[in-house]
């Protein structure tokens, strides 16, 4: 057995090995990449992590994420406050906005009831959009979760809550494949979906 260790090195590995789909190797290769880095470079990089964790917080109206209280769409004057799409993940907000095709509002749930991964509708953001669907300026919410057995599940669950509130409730029309991610989804299969949108 070798005994080569030096101890920050080794704590730069582990951290990277906490990272979504890097193993040891990987995470020994990006280590070792990183002390190559001119110093300044490392340093940029280390306080980028600290800054967007300081600094990125939700959304108080949509939940998405943001460096201000409301997110830039919220705080647009020029988009249709009557319209929220509802989606599970920031990221899903990125896909829509490439399409050019939505100037409505958002709400981002934060996931979707999962009972398997114990996750109950209590998890979710579902209160803040009820509050906000209740305030009376919102004449349509688009249900936009996967086409996921949890994502149409969520959809229902949602729909049902909001139906008290006389508010029209429409489904994405899937070109997108059953169990497909509309992070992936191409702009114009998105933009289809979400013109044939069907009422809920
Ligand atoms: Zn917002």
């Amino acid at each position: 057995m070798s005994s080569y260790r030096v101890a920050p090195l080794e704590r730069l590995i582990e951290q990277f090995e906490k990272l979504p789909g890097i193993g040891r190797k990987t995470a020994q290769r990006l280590a070792f990449f990183m002390l190559n880095m001119p110093e300044g470079q490392a340093e940029q990089f280390a306080e980028a992590i600290v800054d967007a964790r300081q600094k990125i917080h939700q959304c108080s109206v949509c939940q998405n994420l943001t460096d201000g209280d409301t997110c830039n769409i919220c705080s647009a004057t020029d988009r249709d406050k009557t319209t929220i799409c509802v989606v599970e993940d920031p990221r899903d907000v990125v896909a829509f906005e490439r399409t050019r095709e939505y100037n409505g509002l958002y709400h981002v749930l934060h996931g979707v009831i999962s009972p398997m991964d114990g996750i109950g509708p209590d998890q979710l953001r579902i209160k803040e959009l009820l509050a906000r669907v209740g305030g009376g300026e919102v004449q349509e919410v688009i249900m936009a979760t996967n086409p996921t057995v949890e994502g149409e599940a969520t959809a229902m669950y949602v729909s049902r809550l909001l139906k008290p509130l006389e508010v029209k409730v429409t489904r994405l029309a899937y070109g997108i494949p059953v169990g497909g991610d509309l992070e992936y989804a191409d702009e114009v299969t998105l933009s289809r979906a979400l013109e044939g949108r069907n009422l809920l």
